[in-house]
């Protein structure tokens, strides 16, 4: 049942148009229970005030007909004037005239007494609520000092609350009545002024529906009020952002395209050529050629599909692990031994033993560093160096390809990241992707990476900075 409530409650809050509608009910109903409680207090008060002033017109009437006689006080009431003093219609009246003793000189007993001012004046009349046997009265009092060094009269009207409360309850209902319109009056313009508010969004959410998928031009904010703009101009913001991927990814699409035709025909060439010749050994020869080519063709492939899959978000993630990076990067320099034999080039592997975590994907760490051996050898000639370095730094791990390679000229080396980018009068087979994987990788880990020249001599230094799992 808890459960039930909390959700309905949830929904509530899920719409604008309800949750302002709950809040103004609420405010309007604590609104109306404090004027209902107002006004009542308003209405008994204005209710008191004549049959008050009626009250004490009696008492003073009562206190004209006593008077001191010989010493003595005396009450002159006729009966005729006591008829006319009880004579009401609606509520019980009760009197009583009290003596200098507590004496009841006349009038009824049950009224009770109360104690005499300091200095009673015989002019002024107090009022009291009090109670008559079980009977919630209104009382009006005086006290005459009628014989020096004695103490004063007291003269008493009371009277039940009958006419006060018909009264009071008569402006009450005059004035709560005409509320119970009001109110849903109220909440009927509120409801409608806000529907009319949210407008501008329903015809925002038609203008979306209507879009067509490859529509990302910005929204227009005329007419949305200013409360919605920043919404707006935020999805604005990440629809221009769509538009500037979109793009990129059209482009890429386009070079890949480009870049697998080109071996493609030149495939189809070389077997076409091989198989018109007629000698075994040229059709041999045919055949190198095209193993060369669909070798280089499967290598593009790899790279585009690696780049699709550091790109796409979470990619990798379900190998997601700790992953030894000296181990690794050893792993990866004895794939390419036989490679740089075959090249004549002096492949070697410095590191300082133990583990170096980090954590990431196995496969797209290992494709990383491939790319970056590959290039280290490629673009070295014969007879020259390569050293792989797997250094621990301060919460990272550092990698470094050093080649004494043709070099990166400077400003080229911001290019190079970019995909298919290929510094010109480069004459090795490539596509110029394998550097772009190398950055997407590395951004994917958290990691950094900079291009800058050996130390000693000609060639490339790559730094790899890769954080170490524990500050991840
Ligand atoms: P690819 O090697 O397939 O052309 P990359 O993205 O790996 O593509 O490299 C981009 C360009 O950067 C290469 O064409 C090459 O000119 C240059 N380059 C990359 N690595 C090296 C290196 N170790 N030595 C010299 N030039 C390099």
């Amino acid at each position: 049942m808890p459960e039930r409530r909390f959700r309905r409650m949830q929904y509530a809050f899920n719409s604008l148009l309800g949750e302002i509608l709950l809040w103004i009910l609420t405010l309007l109903m604590f609104l109306w229970a404090i004027s209902v409680v107002m006004t009542y207090q308003v209405a008994d008060s204005i209710a008191n005030m004549p049959y008050d002033e009626q009250l004490a017109n009696e008492v003073r009437g009562l206190s004209g007909l006593v008077s001191v006689r010989n010493g003595q006080v005396v009450v002159n009431f006729p009966s005729p004037a006591r008829e006319i003093l009880r004579a009401d219609s609606k509520d019980r009246v009760y009197f009583q005239i009290l003596g200098p003793d507590g004496n009841l000189l006349a009038g009824d007993k049950d009224l009770p007494m109360v104690d005499a001012p300091f200095r009673p004046d015989g002019t002024t009349v107090l009022f009291r609520d009090d109670e008559i046997v079980d009977d919630e009265v209104r009382v009006a009092y005086s006290f005459l000092p009628l014989i020096p060094d004695q103490a004063p009269v007291l003269v008493q009207v009371a009277e039940t609350h009958q006419k006060r409360l018909g009264l009071a309850s008569r402006i009450v209902s005059g004035v709560i009545v005409p509320q119970f319109v009001i109110v849903p009056i109220a909440v009927l313009l509120v409801y409608l002024g806000l529907s009319r508010g949210i407008t501008p969004l329903q015809r925002l959410q038609q203008e979306l529906h209507d879009r067509l998928p490859s529509d990302l031009e910005p929204i227009s904010v005329q007419g949305i009020p200013f409360e919605i703009r920043p919404i707006l101009e935020a999805l604005n913001d990440v629809m221009a952002r769509l538009a500037e991927n979109l793009k990129v990814q059209r482009r890429f699409t386009a070079d890949a395209a480009h870049q697998l035709k080109t071996p493609l025909t030149g495939l189809r060439t070389q077997t076409e050529l091989a198989l018109r010749e007629n000698s075994p050994e040229a059709m041999r020869r045919g055949l190198e050629h095209v193993a060369v080519s669909a070798e280089n063709l499967s290598r593009l492939t790899q790279q585009l599909l690696s780049l699709a899959r550091a790109e796409a978000v979470g990619g990798g993630q379900d190998d997601f692990g700790q992953v030894d990076m000296n181990d690794l990067v050893r792993t990866v320099a004895k794939e390419w031994a036989d490679r740089a034999l075959e090249r004549r080039i002096d492949l070697g592997f410095e590191s300082e033993g133990g583990p170096l975590w980090v954590r990431g994907s196995p496969f797209m760490l290992h494709e990383m560093l491939t790319n970056l051996i590959d290039n280290a050898i490629k673009y070295t000639a014969p007879g020259g160096m390569v050293t792989v370095r797997v250094i621990s730094d301060i919460g990272s791990c550092r990698i470094e390809f050093e080649d004494s390679g043709i070099g990166i000229p400077v400003e080229e080396r911001q290019h190079v990241f970019e995909r298919f980018y290929r510094v010109l009068g480069t004459e090795t087979d490539g596509s110029g992707l394998g550097l772009a994987i190398v950055k997407e990788v590395c951004e994917f880990h958290r990691g950094s990476i900079t291009i800058s020249s050996p130390e000693k001599g000609e060639g490339t230094l790559v730094r790899l900075n890769i954080p170490s799992a524990a500050t991840v």
